[in-house]
Protein backbone atom coordinates (compact mmCIF):
# COMPACT_ATOMS: atom_id res chain seq x y z
CA UNK A 1 0.00 0.00 0.00
CA UNK A 2 2.30 2.71 0.64
CA UNK A 3 4.62 1.42 -2.40
CA UNK A 4 1.69 1.69 -4.18
CA UNK A 5 0.56 5.54 -3.09
CA UNK A 6 5.07 6.22 -3.47
CA UNK A 7 4.12 5.10 -7.05
CA UNK A 8 1.24 7.20 -7.77
CA UNK A 9 3.09 10.27 -5.78
CA UNK A 10 6.41 9.86 -8.21
CA UNK A 11 4.26 10.07 -11.37
CA UNK A 12 1.93 12.96 -9.97
CA UNK A 13 5.72 14.66 -9.44
CA UNK A 14 6.68 13.27 -12.76
CA UNK A 15 4.03 14.85 -14.55
CA UNK A 16 4.43 18.63 -12.98
CA UNK A 17 8.19 18.60 -12.52
CA UNK A 18 10.42 19.71 -15.76
CA UNK A 19 12.30 16.83 -17.15
CA UNK A 20 16.02 16.27 -15.83
CA UNK A 21 19.04 15.38 -17.25
CA UNK A 22 19.93 11.77 -16.86
CA UNK A 23 23.68 12.94 -15.24
CA UNK A 24 23.65 15.80 -13.85
CA UNK A 25 20.05 16.84 -13.30
CA UNK A 26 19.84 20.03 -14.93
CA UNK A 27 16.70 21.08 -16.63
CA UNK A 28 16.25 19.72 -20.25
CA UNK A 29 13.58 19.56 -23.20
CA UNK A 30 12.15 16.19 -22.80
CA UNK A 31 12.78 13.45 -20.50
CA UNK A 32 14.96 10.91 -20.20
CA UNK A 33 17.92 12.69 -22.10
CA UNK A 34 21.06 14.61 -21.47
CA UNK A 35 21.94 17.85 -21.24
CA UNK A 36 24.76 19.25 -24.17
CA UNK A 37 27.14 18.99 -21.62
CA UNK A 38 26.61 15.62 -20.37
CA UNK A 39 26.28 14.50 -23.91
CA UNK A 40 29.82 15.85 -24.65
CA UNK A 41 31.48 13.94 -21.94
CA UNK A 42 30.05 10.71 -22.71
CA UNK A 43 31.54 8.31 -24.88
CA UNK A 44 29.03 6.14 -27.29
CA UNK A 45 30.89 3.31 -28.37
CA UNK A 46 30.50 2.58 -32.44
CA UNK A 47 31.68 -0.29 -34.98
CA UNK A 48 34.53 -1.03 -35.99
CA UNK A 49 34.51 -3.66 -32.67
CA UNK A 50 35.70 -6.78 -31.76
CA UNK A 51 33.63 -9.03 -33.14
CA UNK A 52 32.97 -11.04 -29.83
CA UNK A 53 33.90 -8.82 -26.89
CA UNK A 54 32.88 -5.39 -28.55
CA UNK A 55 36.31 -3.86 -27.99
CA UNK A 56 36.31 -1.06 -30.27
CA UNK A 57 39.05 -0.90 -32.78
CA UNK A 58 40.50 1.97 -34.46
CA UNK A 59 40.54 1.10 -37.68
CA UNK A 60 38.23 -1.74 -39.57
CA UNK A 61 39.92 -4.80 -39.14
CA UNK A 62 37.60 -6.97 -41.71
CA UNK A 63 34.82 -9.01 -40.45
CA UNK A 64 34.97 -11.31 -37.66
CA UNK A 65 37.88 -9.74 -36.51
CA UNK A 66 38.40 -10.64 -32.88
CA UNK A 67 41.32 -8.81 -30.22
CA UNK A 68 44.00 -9.76 -28.63
CA UNK A 69 42.39 -10.83 -25.57
CA UNK A 70 39.08 -12.87 -27.33
CA UNK A 71 41.78 -14.20 -29.57
CA UNK A 72 43.68 -15.83 -26.53
CA UNK A 73 40.63 -16.68 -25.07
CA UNK A 74 36.97 -16.84 -26.42
CA UNK A 75 34.30 -15.43 -24.37
CA UNK A 76 31.26 -18.23 -23.31
CA UNK A 77 29.21 -15.69 -24.83
CA UNK A 78 29.18 -14.90 -28.71
CA UNK A 79 28.31 -11.38 -29.02
CA UNK A 80 29.09 -8.41 -26.35
CA UNK A 81 27.79 -4.76 -27.35
CA UNK A 82 27.63 -1.80 -25.46
CA UNK A 83 26.10 2.05 -25.57
CA UNK A 84 28.77 3.74 -23.68
CA UNK A 85 32.26 3.59 -22.38
CA UNK A 86 31.96 3.10 -18.74
CA UNK A 87 34.20 5.70 -17.20
CA UNK A 88 33.88 8.87 -15.15
CA UNK A 89 31.50 10.47 -16.95
CA UNK A 90 29.18 7.55 -17.72
CA UNK A 91 29.71 6.55 -14.20
CA UNK A 92 26.97 8.76 -12.77
CA UNK A 93 24.51 7.78 -14.86
CA UNK A 94 24.40 3.86 -14.27
CA UNK A 95 24.89 4.70 -10.60
CA UNK A 96 21.70 7.23 -10.37
CA UNK A 97 19.93 4.13 -12.48
CA UNK A 98 21.54 1.57 -9.49
CA UNK A 99 21.21 3.43 -6.46
CA UNK A 100 19.48 7.01 -7.02
CA UNK A 101 16.01 7.25 -7.75
CA UNK A 102 16.41 7.99 -11.83
CA UNK A 103 14.21 5.05 -12.90
CA UNK A 104 12.53 7.60 -15.15
CA UNK A 105 15.71 6.92 -17.29
CA UNK A 106 14.82 3.38 -18.15
CA UNK A 107 12.68 3.54 -21.51
CA UNK A 108 15.47 6.42 -22.66
CA UNK A 109 18.12 3.70 -21.61
CA UNK A 110 16.44 0.59 -23.56
CA UNK A 111 15.85 3.17 -26.64
CA UNK A 112 19.72 3.49 -26.59
CA UNK A 113 20.33 -0.23 -26.28
CA UNK A 114 17.85 -0.95 -28.99
CA UNK A 115 19.98 1.48 -31.20
CA UNK A 116 23.49 -0.14 -30.17
CA UNK A 117 22.22 -3.45 -30.17
CA UNK A 118 20.15 -3.68 -33.43
CA UNK A 119 22.60 -6.41 -34.96
CA UNK A 120 21.49 -8.61 -32.01
CA UNK A 121 18.20 -7.73 -31.64
CA UNK A 122 17.83 -8.67 -35.18
CA UNK A 123 18.30 -12.35 -34.06
CA UNK A 124 17.48 -11.94 -30.63
CA UNK A 125 14.19 -14.56 -29.99
CA UNK A 126 14.15 -13.80 -26.13
CA UNK A 127 15.43 -11.27 -23.82
CA UNK A 128 16.69 -11.97 -20.31
CA UNK A 129 18.07 -9.38 -17.18
CA UNK A 130 20.64 -10.58 -15.05
CA UNK A 131 19.16 -10.86 -11.56
CA UNK A 132 19.70 -9.79 -8.47
CA UNK A 133 19.41 -11.67 -5.55
CA UNK A 134 16.10 -11.46 -3.21
CA UNK A 135 18.18 -9.92 -0.33
CA UNK A 136 19.46 -7.55 -2.43
CA UNK A 137 16.23 -7.25 -3.94
CA UNK A 138 14.36 -6.16 -0.91
CA UNK A 139 16.77 -3.56 -0.01
CA UNK A 140 17.16 -1.48 -3.19
CA UNK A 141 13.50 -1.99 -4.14
CA UNK A 142 13.97 -3.41 -8.09
CA UNK A 143 16.68 -4.92 -10.30
CA UNK A 144 18.00 -2.29 -12.47
CA UNK A 145 19.09 -4.57 -15.12
CA UNK A 146 15.39 -6.60 -15.45
CA UNK A 147 14.05 -2.16 -15.90
CA UNK A 148 16.53 -1.80 -19.10
CA UNK A 149 15.29 -5.41 -20.07
CA UNK A 150 11.63 -4.49 -20.12
CA UNK A 151 12.11 -1.13 -21.95
CA UNK A 152 14.53 -2.49 -24.55
CA UNK A 153 11.94 -4.97 -25.31
CA UNK A 154 9.33 -2.34 -25.46
CA UNK A 155 11.73 -0.64 -27.49
CA UNK A 156 12.14 -3.60 -29.89
CA UNK A 157 9.37 -5.80 -29.94
CA UNK A 158 11.80 -8.99 -29.09
CA UNK A 159 9.54 -10.54 -26.34
CA UNK A 160 11.73 -10.84 -22.23
CA UNK A 161 11.35 -13.13 -19.71
CA UNK A 162 12.26 -11.42 -16.22
CA UNK A 163 12.27 -14.58 -13.92
CA UNK A 164 14.36 -17.38 -16.25
CA UNK A 165 17.67 -16.89 -13.71
CA UNK A 166 18.27 -17.14 -10.32
CA UNK A 167 20.76 -15.87 -8.17
CA UNK A 168 21.57 -18.71 -5.26
CA UNK A 169 23.30 -17.10 -3.18
CA UNK A 170 23.90 -12.89 -2.66
CA UNK A 171 27.34 -12.57 -3.82
CA UNK A 172 29.26 -9.62 -2.38
CA UNK A 173 29.67 -6.72 -4.61
CA UNK A 174 32.56 -6.95 -7.19
CA UNK A 175 33.60 -3.21 -7.39
CA UNK A 176 37.53 -3.64 -6.29
CA UNK A 177 37.92 -7.15 -6.87
CA UNK A 178 40.18 -8.55 -9.83
CA UNK A 179 39.21 -10.57 -12.60
CA UNK A 180 40.11 -14.23 -10.99
CA UNK A 181 38.33 -12.84 -7.69
CA UNK A 182 35.73 -12.25 -9.49
CA UNK A 183 35.07 -15.20 -11.69
CA UNK A 184 35.31 -17.26 -8.63
CA UNK A 185 32.64 -14.69 -7.05
CA UNK A 186 29.87 -15.71 -9.37
CA UNK A 187 30.57 -19.20 -10.28
CA UNK A 188 27.62 -21.35 -9.91
CA UNK A 189 25.69 -18.44 -8.25
CA UNK A 190 23.20 -18.72 -11.69
CA UNK A 191 20.82 -21.00 -12.51
CA UNK A 192 17.65 -21.38 -14.68
CA UNK A 193 14.79 -21.80 -13.15
CA UNK A 194 13.22 -25.10 -14.37
CA UNK A 195 9.56 -24.20 -15.07
CA UNK A 196 10.94 -21.46 -17.12
CA UNK A 197 13.20 -23.79 -19.01
CA UNK A 198 10.61 -23.55 -22.27
CA UNK A 199 11.34 -20.13 -22.23
CA UNK A 200 14.32 -20.06 -23.62
CA UNK A 201 15.06 -23.27 -25.03
CA UNK A 202 16.50 -23.75 -28.50
CA UNK A 203 16.38 -20.10 -28.68
CA UNK A 204 19.03 -17.01 -29.32
CA UNK A 205 18.85 -15.31 -25.74
CA UNK A 206 19.91 -11.83 -25.42
CA UNK A 207 21.12 -11.41 -21.84
CA UNK A 208 21.17 -7.35 -20.38
CA UNK A 209 22.63 -6.03 -17.47
CA UNK A 210 24.12 -2.53 -16.70
CA UNK A 211 27.29 -2.44 -17.08
CA UNK A 212 30.25 -5.15 -18.71
CA UNK A 213 33.33 -5.22 -16.25
CA UNK A 214 35.08 -8.71 -16.69
CA UNK A 215 32.82 -10.50 -18.03
CA UNK A 216 32.74 -12.69 -14.77
CA UNK A 217 29.11 -12.21 -14.11
CA UNK A 218 27.63 -12.62 -18.17
CA UNK A 219 29.65 -15.67 -18.14
CA UNK A 220 28.53 -17.10 -15.29
CA UNK A 221 25.13 -16.13 -16.44
CA UNK A 222 25.49 -17.65 -20.10
CA UNK A 223 26.95 -20.77 -18.53
CA UNK A 224 23.51 -21.15 -17.10
CA UNK A 225 21.80 -20.17 -20.02
CA UNK A 226 23.10 -22.52 -22.14
CA UNK A 227 22.78 -25.46 -19.32
CA UNK A 228 18.95 -24.67 -19.12
CA UNK A 229 19.31 -25.26 -23.44
CA UNK A 230 20.09 -21.91 -24.57
CA UNK A 231 21.01 -22.11 -28.13
CA UNK A 232 22.95 -18.75 -28.49
CA UNK A 233 23.59 -16.04 -25.58
CA UNK A 234 24.65 -12.30 -26.66
CA UNK A 235 25.22 -9.91 -23.98
CA UNK A 236 23.81 -6.27 -24.23
CA UNK A 237 24.48 -3.81 -22.15
CA UNK A 238 24.46 0.32 -21.03
CA UNK A 239 28.17 0.80 -20.68
CA UNK A 240 31.18 -1.23 -20.74
CA UNK A 241 34.64 -0.98 -19.61
CA UNK A 242 37.55 -1.08 -22.20
CA UNK A 243 40.92 -1.14 -21.50
CA UNK A 244 43.94 0.71 -22.50
CA UNK A 245 45.07 -2.41 -24.61
CA UNK A 246 43.24 -5.38 -25.10
ZN1 LIG B 1 23.75 17.05 -17.65
ZN1 LIG C 1 37.23 -9.06 -27.86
Amino acid sequence: MVNGVRRIGRAALNAVLPPRCLKCGAVVDQPGLLCPSCWASVTFLAPPCCAACGYPFEFAMGEGALCGACSRDRPLYDRARAVLRYDEASRDIILGFKHGDRTDGASALGRWMARAGAELLAEAEVIVPVPLHWLRLFTRRYNQAALLALALSRSSGVPVAVDVLRRRRATPPQGRMSATARRRNVEGAFVVKPERRDRIADRRVLLVDDVLTTGATVNACTRALRRGGAAAVDILTVAQVVRPSQ
